[in-house]
């Protein structure tokens, strides 16, 4: 909404008119915001801090890797760095690389100069498996030698309609652009020649629990990338939950289902009340259809938070309830992607114990499920995050982009 972030800038910007003069500005951003009449919120803001400070203050900025990375953001900045890993687990790393790059060119030590290689991909990528862990530990062996500051991919949000929609390789040189543009070109064509290597495998809303019906033991771990409301999802789908309902699998854990007034009847029914609820399919057509089940309240805690690295995110209220054939469901009250198992086991959920695990997440699950699953899986299910990036309408993006046109560079030519 167009208040909302017109609200927080000009705190901001306040926040930063009150302090002058400053030597350096440094600004945490996501990157890829979008709001009513801003499809670049993150360049409005550097451009009006820019205009604030004057020309000598240094202004850096720390992005999302799933950022769109807009010629005004160049330009009002001097310096611009993404997250290396998706999961987000090195956000402090950058920003002490930041810092220190900011610190020597205010103190006249380095002149950073930046330049940007467009990737014609869009695509999901992570960066804990083969080939791009390798890219990831290369990225950061080239830093800090031969006269490059900074090298960042910054694999883009997909699900934006922006004219800068997209990956791109960012390299940070010591006053060359020249040789920042170089390297982002070389670095930009090794990425596209291991496109569909380091593109995230996804299997259908029927093959994923398949295959994981095919292992041995568990917990087989789902990511339903298709509801993770860290990219917007409504965080209520029940597709994948009705597939698994309708087939009779059993000993299922699911969540986190954002739907309040579910919670509210929870808490009202109280812990081992019985009771019909309608859960999930409450926000629009990417929601599905509600689902009506029988449920044991199991556990109800209030005011939950769950871990995101160091950092820990507000749940709300979170309720377990239980339905037929051992599914257990987790409810929430706060919209949140489910980021640590901590998001279910201090409900006394034994997520060892259960067969399937069904996040609704995308990637950041990664970093604390992958070592208690017998297997990760991606469920390129129905709903908000279409796991079929050819199908995105985009209307604002200019040029064809892999995987809609195999050959995007001979269409452009
Ligand atoms: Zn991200």
């Amino acid at each position: 909404m167009r208040k909302v972030y017109e609200g927080f800038r000009d705190e901001t910007l306040d926040g930063i008119r009150r302090s002058l003069p400053l030597d350096i500005v440094l600004l945490n951003m996501h990157g890829a915001m979008v709001a009513e009449g801003y499809d670049d919120c993150e360049g409005d803001l550097l451009e009006r801090v820019r205009a604030l400070v004057g020309t000598k203050t240094v202004i850096g900025g720390e992005l999302d890797l799933h950022c769109h990375i807009s010629e005004r953001m160049l330009r009002a900045a001097d310096v611009l760095v993404t997250f290396k890993e998706y999961p987000h687990v090195d956000p402090m790393e950058r920003a002490e690389e930041l810092f220190a790059i900011c610190r020597d060119a205010a103190a006249g030590r380095a002149r950073p100069a930046m330049a940007v290689f467009p990737l014609d991909m869009i695509g999901s990528y992570r960066t804990p498996v083969e080939p791009l862990k390798g890219f990831v530990e290369r990225m950061k062996t080239l830093e800090g030698k031969n006269g490059i500051l900074s090298v960042s991919f910054a694999h883009g949000f997909p699900y934006g309609d922006v004219a800068d929609v997209g990956g791109k390789v960012l390299v940070v040189a010591d006053g060359d652009v020249d040789k920042a543009a170089s390297l982002a070109e070389r670095l930009g064509h090794e990425l596209w020649a291991m496109r569909e290597a380091i593109a995230a495998p996804r299997l259908g809303i029927d093959a994923a629990p398949d295959r994981a019906l095919q292992l041995a033991g568990g917990p087989v771990v789902l990511a339903d990338v298709a509801d993770n409301a860290g990219g917007g999802a409504p965080s209520d789908a029940t597709f994948v939950l009705a597939r698994i309902l309708e087939r009779g699998i059993g000993n299922v854990l699911n969540g986190l289902y954002w739907d309040p007034l579910a919670v509210r009847f929870c808490k009202e029914a109280g812990e081992g009340g019985r009771l019909a609820l309608r859960l999930g399919g409450k926000c629009g057509t990417a929601s599905g259809q509600p689902l009506d089940l029988t449920v044991d309240v199991m556990r109800i805690l209030e005011d939950q938070v769950q871990s995101f690295g160091p950092a820990k995110a507000r749940m709300g209220d979170t309720v377990w309830v239980r339905a037929a054939n051992a599914v257990d469901l987790v409810l929430n009250s706060v919209r949140t992607q489910v980021f640590h198992p901590d998001a279910f086991t201090p409900l006394g959920l034994d997520l060892a114990a259960k067969k399937l695990v069904v996040v609704k997440s995308t990637q950041h699950f990664h970093a604390g499920f992958a070592s208690l699953a017998r297997e990760v899986l991606y469920v390129a299910g129905p709903g908000a995050l279409t796991s079929d990036y050819a199908s995105i309408p985009f209307t604002k993006r200019r040029h064809p982009y892999w995987p809609r046109i195999a050959d995007p560079a001979r269409a452009r030519a």
